[in-house]
C-alpha cells in the first residue's frame, strides 16, 4: 500500500516538504537575508523539490537539523512528534519548530490554504 518516494515512505516525504514549506513561508516573513534553495546532499531527499523552498542560512541550518532527525527517526510506526517517546531533538528545537509551525499555518490559513494541514505533524 505505501507507496515509496526515492528511499522514504509517502508519509516521510509529505512531512518533509510540509517542514520546508513552512520553514520558507516563515522565513520569508521574518529573515532579510538572502535566500536559497536547500543544499540536499542525502540521496534519500532528492526527489524533494527544495528550489520551491527558499530559506536563509539560518534556516537552512534548521531544517538540515530538523531534516536529519525525521530521516534517522527509530520508530518504524512514527507518531506525531508530541506524543513521541524517543524526543530526539536537541533542546529549543522542538519550541522553535512550533513556532514555525504556527506561524506559517496561520498564514497558510488566511490566504485559504486549507488543503496544506498542518497541525497532525507536531
Ligand atoms: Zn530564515
Amino acid at each position: 500500500m505505501q507507496g515509496r518516494v526515492g528511499g522514504l515512505t509517502r508519509r516521510e516525504f509529505k512531512d518533509l516538504k510540509i517542514l520546508a514549506l513552512f520553514t520558507s513561508v516563515y522565513c520569508k516573513a521574518h529573515h532579510a537575508g538572502p535566500r536559497s534553495a536547500l543544499a540536499v546532499t542525502d540521496p534519500q531527499l532528492s526527489r524533494l523539490p527544495s528550489h520551491q523552498y527558499p530559506v536563509c542560512s539560518d534556516c537552512a541550518g534548521f531544517l538540515g537539523y530538523a531534516f536529519e532527525r525525521r530521516l534517522r527517526c527509530p520508530l518504524e510506526e512514527k507518531p506525531a512528534c508530541k506524543h513521541c517517546p524517543v524526543h530526539c531533538y536537541k533542546p529549543g528545537h522542538r519550541e522553535k519548530v512550533r513556532e514555525i509551525m504556527r506561524f506559517s499555518g496561520r498564514h497558510l490559513i488566511r490566504r485559504g490554504r486549507l488543503d496544506l494541514l498542518w497541525h497532525y505533524l507536531f
